[in-house]
């Protein structure tokens, strides 16, 4: 279990639906459905595939009165709990209660009028919805924006949140979790750092409009991770263009990553590849991991270019396996377990990860002849290190001769 490097921020815990996020709850995903919400149909397919990519909460957007209609249908089948996105109009979060959503999320930055705001705020704790107070930098207040010298700021994106809060308490409302997020991923850091010190409410972590993967995927994981690390976060949701489905994956695997939720799936590990391969690593772990597909199957797997290094590099993952002499040698917990024709290597790879899921390490090694395998994998070793010798990349050759150019 990799711990976080620094203990999570102490916040209050409300319930979403039956999910509770915030005090000592799970940190949870979100993501959003991309159909029209008045498409019951589509809407749930989407909120299914989420659900089982790891989605533990969903937002749908309810624009329109024909939106709010379709929720009523969805929320009583929906597996997860739902959050309807309002945007500009404060009836529209009237009517989506009324649905029976089990959350609001409204942007202080285009439902502005007081009365408007108390007035949800109001149904909403006679309801007891809970609400995100969604503040975004690219559609901050312009009254902030103004008084902030027109810059989106930290500082601004908090004095937008607080406000908000300070209309909700005046009607005794505190079922609240709050986002600042913007697209720049130093000033969203910093928004969240800013508002942690100030309010005690669960906060929902994310970097916005991050764009299309991987750049888009690595930016939001650059701001989601750090908050997480320094113990800021309750609910994280990946703002990709690309399938919802894709933001629910990368928020469930990076929690498991960084070992704040517990794996379900896979986690494949592959070796980065070099002079020694005997295989194409990048062809035989991206057919490994369309094989695992999202089987809830909670090991970390390895695929190693060599059987020289291999079982070695990779002890530490419940599974493995090496390329040698046209051969994939499997390795539990490093030690040699079998022997299989390198063609047969990904369904091997299955089957053996299916039997330690079902009947556990110990049983795996039982039913191996791990001395056979053994001798096997240090056959196909010795012959490697023969043919290609201690430095298979050729690097003291390439030495040899960057030094007598340069002399
Ligand atoms: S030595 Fe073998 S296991 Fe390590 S990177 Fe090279 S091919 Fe992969």
């Amino acid at each position: 279990m990799n711990a976080p490097r620094y203990p999570r921020r102490p916040t209050r815990q409300i319930v979403v639906g039956k999910v509770p996020v915030g005090g000592d709850a799970p940190i949870t995903v979100q993501s959003m459905t991309i159909t029209k919400t008045a498409d019951v149909e589509g809407t749930l397919q989407q909120i299914y595939a989420l659900a089982s990519a790891g989605c533990d909460i969903v937002r749908c957007t309810c624009n329109e009165i024909e939106a709010a209609e379709g929720l009523a249908q969805i929320v009583p089948r929906s597996p997860i709990p739902i959050v309807a996105d309002i945007h500009h109009q404060y009836k529209m979060a009237l009517a989506a209660m009324e649905a029976g959503v089990h959350g609001l999320r409204l942007n202080p930055g285009n439902i502005r009028r007081p009365e408007h705001i108390k007035a949800v705020a109001s149904e909403a704790r006679d309801r007891k919805i809970p609400i995100r107070i969604g503040v975004n930098g690219g559609s901050l207040d312009p009254e902030l924006y103004d008084k902030y010298g027109g810059k989106v700021t930290p500082e601004a994106m908090v004095e937008s949140a607080l406000r908000e809060i300070a209309y909700f308490q005046e009607v005794d409302f505190d079922l609240i979790k709050i986002s600042v997020k913007a697209s720049n991923v130093p000033l969203m850091v910093e928004a969240y750092r800013q508002l942690s010190e100030v309010t005690d409410h669960p906060l929902h972590v994310g970097v916005t409009e991050a764009g299309p993967p991987p750049a888009g995927l690595v930016k939001a994981t650059a701001g989601i991770a750090t908050l997480l690390l320094e113990g800021i976060g309750d609910t994280i949701r990946y703002s990709l263009t690309a399938d919802p489905v894709e933001e629910a994956r990368a928020g469930r695997q990076l929690l498991e990553a960084l070992g704040l939720r517990e794996r379900k799936k896979v986690d494949l590990i592959a070796c980065p590849s070099c002079g020694r391969a005997e295989i194409d690593v990048i062809d035989v772990a991206k057919r490994a991991m369309d094989a695992f597909g999202d089987r809830k199957i909670p090991l970390q797997v390895a695929v190693m270019g060599c059987v020289v290094n291999g079982p070695g590099e990779a002890r530490e993952a419940d599974l493995g396996i090496a390329a040698g002499n046209k051969r994939g040698h499997l390795f539990v917990k490093g030690r040699n377990v079998a022997v299989v024709p390198e063609s047969e290597m990904v369904e091997a790879l299955v089957e053996w990860a299916e039997f330690i899921h079902e009947h556990g390490t110990e049983a795996a090694m039982a039913r191996a002849d791990v001395e056979k395998a053994e001798r096997e994998a240090a056959k196909d070793r010795s012959m490697l290190l023969d043919a290609k010798g201690d430095d298979a990349n050729n690097s003291t050759d390439k030495i040899v001769e960057i030094r007598r150019r340069s002399s």
